[in-house]
């Protein structure tokens, strides 16, 4: 019997790992993978104490410090969970764990287009944060790919970095909010256009689009939407908000006793989707759970 099993590799899991164990308690972290998200990102430049650093390296760092507190991992997928407060089961693919608390850190998957060379250059060309990654990109030619209001403030954020920015719209139209169209009446836009082929050889180089056109560009951002996968909660009843996003409280409690969440998978006191907040919401999660164990 665990104290807290932490559900997550990346920088909220992390968190909660290390926060938990230095609290003295028994627990273990599963995770398909370690670092989650932020391994994909061609440089952290704002992670405060970091300076510049890529993400692989970082999240090495922060297992290194787990390992330092000796944290135990269990590389595993996590199927689902069920129970009550001090008293839950983990399934996952090989195992099953009771514990007594959870911390779910399982982060969003960006939704992709699903089309050919697509994951090859994820990181490597291919972005979806331009808060994080815009800057890489100056005054390079850039295309972000969606009509929504993410697509379309990625398009600005980029405009600050490039003059070079190019919307690919699948529908004929955008679909973000009137203020939003507003503000990208500058912005090159393709409307009823896809891209079905991403082009290069370690970089991206080129796209290519369902009219069988080609276009060389240095960057894409693919900005569709990013959802969590929850289907392993549904045993849980957690509520959720109308995106999937788990509801939680200022403790980083959901709505089920003894169940904390923390990082991208929250629906968060804001929207700023970084490391900043994942480690803080991580490290408040096992506070929260420490408290209640205690
Ligand atoms: C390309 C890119 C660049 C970025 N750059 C920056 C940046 O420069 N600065 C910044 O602050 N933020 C950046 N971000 C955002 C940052 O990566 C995220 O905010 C942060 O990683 C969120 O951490 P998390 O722990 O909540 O989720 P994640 O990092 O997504 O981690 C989720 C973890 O849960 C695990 N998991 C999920 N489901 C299961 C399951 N069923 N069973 C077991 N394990 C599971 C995953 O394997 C993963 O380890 C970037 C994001 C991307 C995509």
């Amino acid at each position: 019997m665990f104290d807290i099993t932490v559900i997550g590799g990346g920088p909220a899991g992390l968190s909660a790992a290390l926060y938990a164990k230095r609290f003295g308690l028994n627990i273990l972290v599963i995770t398909k993978e370690l670092g989650g998200s932020i391994v994909d990102s061609y440089s952290v430049e704002n992670y405060l104490g970091f300076g510049s650093v890529d993400g692989e390296e970082l999240i090495k760092r922060f297992k290194k410090h787990c390992d330092d507190f000796h944290v135990e991992f269990e590389f595993d997928n996590v199927l689902g969970i069920d129970g009550e407060n001090d008293d839950f089961v983990v399934y996952t693919d090989h195992s099953t764990y009771l514990t007594k608390k959870v911390i779910l850190a399982l982060g969003t998957n960006n939704m992709l287009l699903g089309v050919k060379g697509e994951k090859e250059f994820i990181g490597n060309g291919i972005g979806f944060c331009a808060v994080c990654d815009g800057m890489f990109f100056k005054d390079k030619k850039v295309i972000v790919v969606g009509g929504g209001d993410s697509a379309l403030s990625t398009a600005l954020m980029m405009k600050r970095h490039t003059k070079d920015v190019l919307l690919v719209v699948r529908e004929d139209v955008f679909t973000a909010q009137p203020m939003m169209k507003n503000l990208v009446k500058d912005i090159d836009v393709i409307f009823d256009q896809e891209i079905v082929e991403f082009m290069g050889t370690k970089r991206l180089k080129s796209v290519k689009f369902k009219d069988g056109t080609e276009m060389n560009v240095d960057g894409v951002f693919i900005r569709i939407g990013s959802k969590p996968d929850i289907n392993l909660l549904s045993h849980l009843y957690l509520d959720v908000d109308d995106e999937g996003y788990v509801k939680i409280d200022a403790r980083m409690e959901t709505s089920r006793r003894g169940i904390y969440c923390a990082g991208d998978v929250t629906n968060g006191s804001n929207k700023l989707k970084q490391l900043t907040t994942a480690v803080a919401e991580g490290s408040i999660a096992a506070h929260s759970a420490y408290e209640d164990l205690v």
